[in-house]
């Protein structure tokens, strides 16, 4: 079968890569240069370092992202925790979530108890677990209200609950669909106790995707980039090929000044992979209007804001730290991820569902950065910055809402032959790289059976 998808993140690269094993014919069309979408990253002139559009951080539970990187032979980029581990830092000083290696759930509910935590909050944090293993909230309620039902107080949200739910849904417990932070939360901590631990990626995510990208056509694959794909064809109800405009390729291409070209590609199937306010732009006219592609313009977008930061001496003492009661949230130790201890020390934060922080200038951006660390790290009483960037991505995620649920997708379409892929589609997870890679594998599926 000839096979083309559209769009080389995670969701079409795990499509190509699953049809291309399989003996299929898979062209990939990626309209940029860079691979990997919303995850990906590039190297700075400056620093030589990788920077990510946003750091990005994957759990055990991605069983099916980490096939697919063992499969390209990439597994070394794999940065793995023993056990979960999460240091947070507040005015009151330090505290950690340290699961120890017990059996799941029981690693959580020890770890929950080593955290500096009010006996009540841990008490409704027994509630919630509870609450998850016998049964899942109904559709349509928002995640806050579940907390409420729940009966987590203020102190269990803002000290436990809100900081995670806002990093793994990219939106607000108030906005957010309560059935994806508990299908993450069953996923994740509740099955087995590798499956909520921490990976970090040792290279920004452009590297992974490369090497992805060669396993791919190694086995035949063909990949265009700065391929962006016009339209679809449909005929008779079937979609038959895409049209698309290749702007050039090559830095001899790009010095030459070459125009771009038109091509179409023939297909016995195609595979939309595109995000979801980019998917209804390749059909004609009519269907636009209609489900599953009308209901497409009514999903929102969440935002993420970073900042990546060097230093000209250590000053995080630490992988990560969640930082409380602070614009940013999160702050990683990038150098040491990606393996390099000594000076300069290269940080990033991040905001998530970070409406508020996307208003502001890159100049106050990097200020509350710098405050946090004034704040919480007093090795920096003696450090200057040496560089920082601001990294901004408006849609970085669909908005998890109820409503949005209720709007997602499955990979199959009214069109005989046209599948749909990406994190937004109907995963019954959030907005995230698994969520992303199994619906690429939906839709691969989808299509073979026909
Ligand atoms: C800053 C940030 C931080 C995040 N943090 C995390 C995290 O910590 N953990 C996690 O699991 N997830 C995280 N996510 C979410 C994760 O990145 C996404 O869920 C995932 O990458 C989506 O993959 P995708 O393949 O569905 O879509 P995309 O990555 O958006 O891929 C779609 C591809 O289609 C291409 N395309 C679009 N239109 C066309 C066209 N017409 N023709 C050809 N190509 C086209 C695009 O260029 C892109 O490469 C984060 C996202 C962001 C932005």
């Amino acid at each position: 079968m000839k096979v083309t998808v559209i769009g080389a993140g995670f969701a079409g690269l795990a499509a190509a890569v699953g049809l291309q094993e399989r003996r299929h014919q898979v062209t990939l069309l990626e309209r940029r240069g860079v691979l990997g979408g919303r995850a990906t990253s590039y190297r700075d002139a400056v620093t030589g370092e990788d920077v990510d559009n946003g750091t990005h951080l994957m759990v055990g539970a991605y069983a099916a992202t980490f096939d697919l990187v063992r499969r390209a032979g990439a597994e070394d980029l794999l940065l793995f925790q023993n056990d979960l581990h999460i240091d947070y830092v507040d005015d009151r000083g330090w505290s950690s979530l340290d699961c120890p290696p017990l059996v799941a759930p029981l690693h959580l509910l020890v770890g929950l108890l080593g955290l500096r935590l009010p006996w009540s909050v841990r008490w409704q944090a027994l509630r919630l677990g509870l609450a998850a293993r016998f049964g899942e909230p109904p559709l349509g309620l928002t995640l806050a209200e579940y907390f409420r039902r729940t009966g987590q107080g203020a102190d269990a949200r803002r000290l436990l609950w809100d900081p995670l739910a806002t990093a793994i849904l990219n939106e607000t417990p108030e906005r957010a669909a309560a059935i994806l932070f508990y299908n993450v939360y069953r996923e994740a901590f509740l099955t087995r106790r590798d499956a909520s631990r921490l990976v970090f990626l040792r290279r920004g995510y452009a590297e992974l995707h490369e090497r992805v990208a060669r396993y791919f056509r190694h086995r035949g694959g063909v990949l265009c980039r700065r391929a962006l794909a016009e339209s679809i064809s449909i005929e008779g109800g079937r979609a038959g090929g895409v049209r698309y405009s290749q702007r050039a390729e090559t830095r001899d291409e790009i010095r030459r000044g070459k125009q771009a070209v038109e091509g179409f590609v023939d297909a016995d199937a195609v595979i939309a992979a595109v995000p979801w306010n980019a998917a209804a732009d390749l059909m004609p006219e009519p269907l636009r209007q209609q489900p599953p592609f009308a209901g497409l313009a009514r999903l929102g977008g969440s935002p993420i804001v970073s900042v990546e930061m060097w230093l000209d001496k250590r000053v995080v003492d630490r992988p990560m730290a969640g930082l409380r009661d602070s614009e940013m949230e999160w702050v990683f130790d990038k150098g040491a991820i990606y393996g390099r201890t000594g000076p300069p020390q290269h940080l990033a934060f991040i905001v998530s569902a970070a409406r508020r922080s996307a208003a502001r200038t890159n100049p106050e951006l990097i200020a509350s950065a710098e405050t946090s660390l004034r704040r919480y790290f007093p090795a920096m009483a003696g450090a200057a910055i040496t560089r920082s960037l601001v990294l901004r991505e408006a849609d970085a995620t669909f908005a998890s809402d109820p409503e949005a649920e209720a709007l997602r997708p499955g990979p199959v379409t009214p069109v005989r032959g046209l599948y749909l892929a990406g994190d937004w589609t109907a995963t019954g997870l959030p907005a995230t790289i698994e969520g992303a890679v199994r619906s690429g594998l939906a839709a691969a599926r989808a299509a073979e059976a026909g």
